[in-house]
């Protein structure tokens, strides 16, 4: 069994903050339709350039105390935080995975699902092209073989999915006559279920209803949210198929399994 060394949990969490800093730009870009190139980092209230020293991922949101240099607006902590949840991730994905083709496919499923569902929270929208990158993995993944799954198996994952949260927005629709599901998480779900298969497929749906029921129960007890609130479903999809690939599926899970009886015993 490998012991995760240290320098390079190290490295890797710098380059995933580091990658989830260019996720923030992404998050805020896309659904506006805005290059995510050009132009660099300025500030939303003076539009002035951030120095690249002040650009650091997570340490410069604080070194700056959370503010801009040149006008002292705030900046949100949300950016601070996007940075800090992709490099653990980043450290996550590879402990599961080790430094393999496994690793790179779900890094960047990993990285397209911390993308949509920031985007889903502010927009309530799932961009087709983001849908568009993950069938893209998908295809990619499943043609090398570095996603352990029959197509057979992925294209059923895919229509059971999909087709669950089809069947579930239709049943909302005639009895909530408002949208509960909407098209977008469909469109996901295809790219969600080709990643876990058809028994997985089944877990994950599971699991991300009952994260979301438990997250809305939480919000409306804290007054948080209004009841008749709209509620971004993207972010428990995608949690709840991170969950299962990592800890529960023989793709991941196992790892976590082997890991368990090679140190313990
Ligand atoms: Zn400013």
């Amino acid at each position: 069994m490998m012991v995760p060394e240290l320098p390079l949990v190290l490295i890797l969490f710098i380059l995933g903050s580091a990658i989830g800093s260019f996720l923030n730009v992404v998050i805020y870009r896309v659904p506006k339709k805005m290059s995510i190139v050009r132009p660099g980092s300025h500030c939303f209230s003076c539009k002035k350039k951030i120095r690249f020293s002040d650009n650091i991922p997570i340490l410069g949101y604080f070194l700056l105390k959370g503010k801009c240099r040149s006008c002292a607006d705030p900046f949100p902590s949300r950016y601070a935080f996007v940075e800090l949840i992709t490099g653990i991730l980043t450290v996550v994905v590879y402990l599961i995975f080790g430094l393999n083709e496994s690793f790179i496919v779900y890094l960047f499923l990993t990285y397209l699902l911390i993308a949509i569902t920031f985007v889903d929270i502010d927009h309530l929208i799932i961009p087709n092209g983001f849908v568009l990158i993950g069938l893209s993995i998908l295809a990619v993944g499943l043609f090398l073989g570095w996603i352990p799954i029959e197509w057979g198996d992925a294209l059923s994952g895919s229509f059971v999915f999909a087709g669950f949260l089809f069947t579930i927005g239709l049943i909302g629709q005639f009895i909530l006559k408002k949208e509960s599901i909407g098209f977008g998480d469909v469109k996901l779900g295809l790219v969600l279920g080709g990643f876990l298969g058809t028994e997985y497929s089944i877990l994950a749906l599971y699991l991300s209803f009952a994260l979301s029921a438990i997250m809305i129960f939480i919000m409306m007890g804290g007054k948080l949210i209004q009841k008749d609130a709209k509620i971004p479903f993207g972010p428990y999809l995608a949690a709840g198929t991170l969950i299962s690939i990592f800890t529960i599926t023989p793709y991941g899970g196992n790892y976590i399994l082997n890991w368990y009886y090679t140190t313990m015993f």
